[in-house]
């Protein structure tokens, strides 16, 4: 008997800002592991039908011996689909499973299951059942193609089953989960935390040798240090990994970021904090020879980094405008920067956080005034903070670090996570700051790992080694 399996992939949902088929499960998208199931089942061949996106979940495909069926109407509906499916599978196919890329937990054991009871008593049609609910995945044997075929709209083989209840076969299941399907947000997170298993935490971290961290949300919380703080440094130290306190805020100046440690009992050497302004200054002095007279827009963190690089704060004949967050920004410095910058003067923005917080609320950030500025002057900054990859690339050259071996530590998705990807690097999300698990659900930024906070990472790193 040729039993075929058919993964249903073309569909264009739009809950999850992504293709929901490339939601990660246990590390690898969920259309893979759904191929991988129909594979393990030893169904042959296995086709995938893929429609929206297709190119990209094709990727996602690589080195699977399944077949590419491309349904250009995906739009049409299921039925599309079926039959682009079925119009995939050799003439000697005996029956076919159709199988939803968005039932991750549907196993090798009950497509098998279908099978067998498709062998013992030959009926057209079987599918799984939990107290009398039946659902996919469903198997049609080749009698019923060409009917099949012919279904129209969104209905797929569900017309069918409606059609002849007579000829249907069932397999019990007794966890209704196992036919659950990835349809909100809210469900992938419930089914993700029952089943899903943990990821690989330790195949990630041990080869990690050079750490970029991100300082805001993930070792403290406003003038709270993080729990756990003393004992994650202690930890990267006894694993001898050598680190980088990397962050986007261009306000203060890096002894700041030191003595706020210090104060917290940690004791790190000046060369082990970036900001964002030496970042950019860094990036200047590859640009510019020092002497070059440079307008900012800044704290006291945007102008020691440019001094300290052996720029010159001048707004008389300018060759590039810095503009960093500046609390005491007003609307002439803004004209000046804006008359500079159209007259031919560089412009680069230290971050592009577009919020600041504070205690009130949201209130503009360093992003907002860089979008006055390309507003007035139809000019698009060079942007030096995360998630543009310049920030981690200064950190990792003065650690003498490649991507291979140095991870990204943060607590933002569109920032740390975003630009540690950008920049080729491993990344580590953790849930102490501003990304919460409902972010992380509907985000198309994905970590490689996640965790609760520092404490939770010193732990797994431990075990790691
Ligand atoms: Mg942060």
């Amino acid at each position: 008997m040729n039993v075929a399996g058919v993964v249903l992939a073309a569909g264009g949902s739009t809950r999850f800002g992504r293709p929901k088929q490339l939601l990660d499960w246990n590390g690898i998208p969920m259309v893979a592991h759904v191929a991988d199931v129909a594979l393990a089942a030893e169904l042959s061949p296995v086709v995938v039908v893929l429609g929206h996106s297709a190119e990209e979940i094709q990727a996602a495909l690589a080195g699977r011996p399944v077949r590419i069926a491309t349904n250009w109407r995906w739009e049409e509906g299921l039925s599309t689909s079926v039959q682009t499916g079925l119009g995939a599978l050799p003439p000697d196919t005996d029956a076919a499973i159709f199988l939803q890329c968005d039932q991750p937990l549907i196993t090798p054991d009950l497509l098998r299951r279908l099978v067998t009871r498709f062998q013992e008593t030959g009926a057209p049609i079987v599918c799984l059942v939990y107290e009398s609910r039946r659902a996919s995945p469903t198997l049609f044997a080749r009698p019923l193609f060409r009917e099949l075929a012919g279904v129209t709209g969104d209905q797929g083989g569900r017309a069918l089953i409606l059609r002849h209840p007579q000829s249907v076969e069932t397999v019990e299941v007794d966890d209704p989960d196992l036919l659950a399907d990835v349809d909100t947000p809210e469900e992938y997170e419930r089914l993700r935390a029952r089943y899903g298993a943990p990821p690989p935490a330790a195949s990630l971290l041990a080869p990690v040798r050079h750490l970029i961290v991100d300082m805001d949300g993930v070792l403290w919380r406003g003038d709270q240090p993080m729990p756990g703080l003393g004992d994650f440094f202690a930890t990267l130290r006894a694993l001898e990994i050598r680190f980088v306190l990397a962050t986007n805020n261009a306000s203060k100046r890096p002894d700041e970021y030191r003595e706020k440690l210090a104060r917290f009992g940690v004791e790190v050497p000046l060369e082990a904090i970036l900001t964002s302004a030496q970042a950019t200054a860094e990036y200047l002095a590859s640009l510019a020879p020092p002497g070059t007279p440079v307008y900012a827009i800044g704290g006291s963190g945007v102008r020691h980094a440019l001094t300290e690089k052996g720029f010159i704060l001048a707004e008389e004949g300018a060759r590039y405008v810095v503009v960093g967050w500046d609390p005491d920004l007003h609307w002439q410095k803004m004209a000046k920067a804006a008359l500079l910058i159209q007259r031919g003067a560089g412009f680069i923005g230290t971050n592009p956080d577009t919020t600041y917080p504070t205690p009130a609320g949201l209130v503009p950030g360093n992003g907002s005034n860089l979008a006055v500025l390309e507003l007035t002057t139809g000019v698009k900054p060079v942007v030096i903070g995360k998630p543009e990859p310049w920030l981690y690339r200064a950190a990792m050259a003065r650690m003498g670090a490649t991507p291979e071996t140095t991870a990204a530590l943060g607590d933002r998705l569109d920032t740390d996570i975003l630009g540690g990807r950008r920049a080729g690097l491993r990344t580590i999300l953790v849930l102490s700051g501003i990304s919460t698990p409902e972010d992380l659900a509907r985000s198309p930024v994905r970590p490689d790992l996640v965790c609760a906070d520092i404490g939770e990472l010193a732990r797994l790193w431990r075990e790691a080694r």
